[in-house]
């Protein structure tokens, strides 16, 4: 069966390599020069420069058992490290790497620093309501709505919702109870290593894109660099597609496909669908997203408890959520990273605004006087980073028409934006094409 795939993000790779696996011809169109899309670095080398910085999860079992299956040294790409959110203040919670979960987390939560009586009880009384409903809620609630009774001001500021944005990408105020809660089932309070942060050593090309991109070609499939689709028409029972072309397409057009899978963002597969299912392009192109700015900057050295902090954020004047201190350091410096996720409402200030203010902030954090040199390397702004993962929000299906299918972050699935969506999305939608050619 012949199948094309569009798009070589995370989604699209885990696709092609399902498929091509499944010994189908696959060949995959990506619209830029390198593969990964929202996780992809700038260039090849070992110092290529991300598009922001990336955390995965030990729960990630999708997407890390594909990087396995391409060859990637799982161990040695990702510094694996026990839950914790500490601030720089030295405050903040560490979960134990042993033990049954619930336990697990009851104990981190007795044992936080920077926290009073009160709060921890109050903490451990959240989860427990967590577990009594079955980490399930109506879909119309917030995570602000879950918290409305139980915990004190410094649980929901400290730890909810850091949790809640950096993986839902949205503030508690509108973000997803019942997303929210399903992630904190499968992470937190899931396996025993399910909650491990496992941080990048090396640039995200190298995690996955690249090795993929040499295992499907090692396995006689095709991938098309700096080729856009453009069209998209059914032709007797197959599809055709149409690229922005190059010389050498006009010359060789490409013959029907059996199968297709569009493993674009949201908008352009709305875009690419709009004649031809316009209600399934309306929903995916009514989708609204969220923006993520990343800060890279040189500091003067100062002790760090852990490679990942987390930073008071507030809509007055503080951006950043995250900050990382990772990979080799400069003499006498410390190279960082700061993380302003759910950025919307910042960005109306601007990106210079932001970098501003996220500055500030690190500064206030680590005690760095006005005397002290603070330099910015770096400001990315990605406008289109995630979904917004809101109460009700409604999602596209897999399903577009018989042989076209979606797969992404964005397409409906229990959790929000990550790569684990995007890699669980391309698995499925391949397992789904095969399964349609064998029925007809
Ligand atoms: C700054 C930032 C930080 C993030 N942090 C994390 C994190 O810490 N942990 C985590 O799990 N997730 C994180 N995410 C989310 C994660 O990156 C995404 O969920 C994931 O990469 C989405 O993959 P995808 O394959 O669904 O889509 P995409 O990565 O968007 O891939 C779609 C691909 O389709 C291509 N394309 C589009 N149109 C066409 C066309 N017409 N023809 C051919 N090709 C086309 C694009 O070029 C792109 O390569 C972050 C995202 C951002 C932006």
């Amino acid at each position: 069966m012949r199948m094309a795939i569009v798009g070589a993000g995370w989604a699209g790779l885990a696709a092609a390599v399902r498929a091509t696996e499944a010994g189908h011809d696959v060949t995959v169109f990506e619209a830029a020069g390198m593969p990964g899309g929202r996780a992809r670095s700038d260039d090849a080398s070992d110092g290529a420069t991300d598009n922001g910085q990336h955390i995965l999860l030990g729960g990630y079992a999708c997407t890390l058992g594909l990087m396995r299956n391409v060859g990637v040294d799982v161990e040695r790409a990702l510094l694996r490290v026990p839950l914790r959110v500490t601030y720089a203040d030295g405050a903040g919670f560490a979960l134990a790497p042993t033990g049954p979960r619930l336990l697990a987390a009851a104990r981190a939560l007795l044992g936080a620093r920077g926290f009073g009586v009160v709060d921890k009880l109050s903490a451990i009384a959240m989860a427990r309501d967590w577990r009594r409903r079955g980490f399930r809620c109506p879909p119309s609630m917030t995570v602000a709505d879950l918290l409305h009774r139980a915990p004190t001001e410094l649980v929901r500021r400290r730890l909810v919702e850091p949790l809640c944005v950096a993986a839902l990408n949205t503030p508690m105020a509108e973000a997803s109870a019942g997303v929210f809660l399903a992630v904190m089932r499968d992470s937190l309070f899931g396996a025993r290593d399910a909650s491990d942060l496992l941080l990048p050593q090396r640039p995200l090309a190298q995690l996955l894109p690249l090795p993929a991109v040499d295992w499907l070609r090692a396995h006689g499939a095709t991938v098309h660099l700096r080729r856009r689709v453009t069209g998209l028409a059914p032709d007797d029972g197959r599809w055709r597609l149409a690229c922005a072309t190059g010389a050498d397409d006009l010359r060789k057009p490409e013959p029907p496909f059996d199968q297709v899978i569009l493993a674009t963002p949201a908008t352009d597969a709305a875009r690419l669908t709009q004649a031809l299912a316009p209600g399934w392009s309306a929903a995916a192109g009514a989708l609204a997203h969220e923006p993520i700015v990343t800060i890279t900057l040189m500091a003067p050295r100062r002790p760090w408890p852990a490679p990942m902090l987390a930073l008071d954020a507030d809509d007055g004047d503080a951006p950043a959520q995250f900050a990382f201190r990772l990979g080799d350091q400069p003499a006498g410096a410390d190279r960082v990273t700061l993380v302003v996720s759910a950025a919307g409402r910042w960005l109306e200030r601007g990106s210079d605004a932001v970098a501003v203010a996220a500055v500030a902030q690190y500064r206030r954090a680590f005690g760095i006087a006005p005397g002290e040199t603070i330099a910015l390397a770096s400001v990315r702004t990605d406008k289109r980073a995630t979904y917004r993962c809101t109460a009700g929000v409604v999602r596209p299906a897999m399903d577009i028409l018989p042989g076209l299918r979606a797969a992404g972050d964005w397409v409906a699935g229990p959790y929000p934006a990550t790569l684990e969506a995007a890699v669980m999305a391309g698995e499925a939608a391949a397992r789904a094409s095969a399964g349609e050619r064998r029925l007809s």
